[in-house]
């Protein structure tokens, strides 16, 4: 856990279960009309969404986006990230904006598997020090800061603006909230998960749609012999407390 990387969710679709149910209701509802959108009420969304999820027909989820801020994660992280290509991106540049040094732990992202070795550690720091330091220098001999950044490690800190629909976030939460993805996204992942779950209007749609590791969305590991030991009970311990009542987070 690294508590600089922050995950909130700033905005989303307007009446966002709403958006998504009405949407769904055009397909099978004589009496559908634009209208019935601001009459749907938290019943309705209730009667329908659960079923129409159900049958499989997760198109209607790309109705509704949300737009996350990712704060303190590495270029490790933020590459892997990109990658997912059904989203909207939009990251500090290290281009306008030049890095000011200060603690180390403040400019990178040092994994606990290498705080855990006391000596190796230091030796980490003093390599990013080192870096931030060159960096500085070129700087200060009048190389821009677009080429200066040359010197730094990956895991440098960024900042991240991301917008998926719920689609594209089951697809995202699907990979990166398993254990066998890399830790930082997926402390990224779930964080994001969090933040829908501290949210009273999206919450349900966390158990509806299954938003959540792939072994929650088919109910089994693709990875089979792959998984790691005891993933599949914490993983499912994990999930049910954020998607059942309000969690602690
Ligand atoms: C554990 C793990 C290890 C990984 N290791 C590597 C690695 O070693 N090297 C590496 O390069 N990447 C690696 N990746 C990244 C991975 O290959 C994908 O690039 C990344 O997960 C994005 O997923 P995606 O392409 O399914 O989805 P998205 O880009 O999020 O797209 C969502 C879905 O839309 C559809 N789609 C999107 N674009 C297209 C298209 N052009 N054509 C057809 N269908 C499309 C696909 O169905 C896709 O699944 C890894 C990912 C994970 C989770």
């Amino acid at each position: 856990m690294d508590d600089k990387i922050r995950v909130t969710l700033v905005n989303y679709t307007r009446k966002p279960l709403e958006t998504v149910t009405w949407a769904a209701l055009i397909s099978y509802w004589e009496g559908w009309e634009t209208g019935a959108f601001e009459r749907m009420s938290w019943k309705d969304v209730e009667s329908h969404l659960p079923k129409v999820l159900g049958y499989g027909h997760e198109s209607i989820l790309e109705h509704a986006t949300l737009t996350f801020a990712i704060e303190g994660c590495s270029r490790v992280c933020s590459h892997q990230l990109v990658r997912h290509r059904l989203a909207s991106y939009t990251q500090q540049s290290q281009r306008y904006i030049k890095l000011n040094p200060s603690d180390v732990e403040e400019t990178f992202v040092i994994p606990e598997s290498v705080k855990g070795k006391p000596g190796l550690y230091q030796k980490w720091k003093d390599f990013m020090k080192n870096a931030m330091e060159l960096y500085e220098e070129s700087y200060k001999a009048g190389v821009h800061q677009e080429d200066a950044r040359f010197i730094l490690p990956q895991g440098v800190r960024t900042k991240i603006v991301v917008t998926m629909n719920l689609r594209e976030l089951k697809h995202f939460l699907g990979l990166r909230a398993c254990e066998r993805a890399q830790w930082e996204i997926r402390e990224v992942a779930w964080k994001m998960l969090k933040e829908i779950a501290k949210n009273e209007e999206l919450r349900p749609i966390i158990k509806w749609a299954k938003l959540g590791p792939r072994c929650i969305q088919l109910g089994y590991c693709p990875e089979g012999e792959l998984m790691p030991k005891g993933c599949w009970k914490r993983t499912r311990e994990k999930w049910k407390a954020l998607a059942g009542s309000k969690p602690e987070v």
